[in-house]
């Protein structure tokens, strides 16, 4: 269980984040709601240690990791796809998902696991291709399905319907519920599109100026 408890973030001056308490189970979706601008992001980012928090604490399967390294939440199991796609442009979609092996210390031997092809078809069929080739909805299902490579057991992930058509929202929501069907996984889910967030989430937080200002059971939405 992911157990963030009273995160304090600045930018400058300004308060970012204000006393964000968030709790993510395994085998649950967990989506975080809330406009531009509210902090949905800063907040993803010092859970992943990329922005040292200010106050509060991140705890994960017990283990307190606010001081860990970005590398060691990684290593621990925690799985980001940022805003953005964020992938390699220059390598090949099958070097991109190796990248997501980093998690296992680069181990000679160790392949990309099956399911993800499964999970994701044209990223088998597009392996050799360079990943700036491929087109936007491509390069989301590569920096999903390289989270994936490391089989995390906590997957966060910031808006992944970002600009991306309806036929592959379909896919990647179908693909978030066969994973949470598995029960082995936390997924920390943040998202603007209510509809898709609605269908997914277990339970929900909403965001407002820094602050969680409601949260519930997802059939309550
Ligand atoms: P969106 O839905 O647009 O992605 P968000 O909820 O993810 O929004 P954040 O990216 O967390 O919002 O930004 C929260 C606030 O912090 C915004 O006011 C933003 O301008 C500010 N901010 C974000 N990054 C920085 C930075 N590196 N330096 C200064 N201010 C920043
Ligand atoms: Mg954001």
């Amino acid at each position: 269980m992911l157990d963030i408890q009273e995160l304090d973030q600045y930018y400058g001056g300004s308060h970012i984040l204000r006393r964000v308490s968030l709790q993510a189970e395994i085998g649950q979706v967990t989506c975080l709601l809330g406009r531009n601008g509210v902090g949905k992001s800063t907040l993803l980012r010092c859970l992943m240690g990329q922005l040292p928090a200010k106050s509060g604490s991140i705890r994960w399967q017990g283990e307190d990791i606010s001081r860990c390294a970005p590398h060691q939440r990684v290593a621990r199991g925690i799985a980001y796809v940022p805003q953005g796609r964020e992938i390699f442009g220059r390598l090949t979609v099958e070097e991109n998902l190796r990248m997501g092996l980093a998690r296992f210390g680069g181990k000679a031997g160790r392949e990309i696991p099956a399911s993800v092809y499964e999970m994701f078809p044209v990223l088998y069929d597009m392996r050799q291709r360079r990943g700036g080739d491929l087109s936007g909805g491509q390069q989301q299902q590569l920096a999903i399905g390289r989270a994936l490579v490391s089989q995390p057991s906590l997957l966060v992930l910031d808006e992944p319907t970002e600009g991306i058509q309806p036929s592959i929202i379909k896919q990647i929501g179908e693909v978030i519920r066969n994973l949470a069907a598995r029960r082995d996984m936390a997924i920390l889910l943040v998202e603007q599109y209510y509809d898709f967030a609605e269908a997914l989430a277990d339970r929900y937080l909403v965001m407002s100026r820094g602050e969680v200002i409601r949260s519930g059971q997802g059939s309550q939405m």
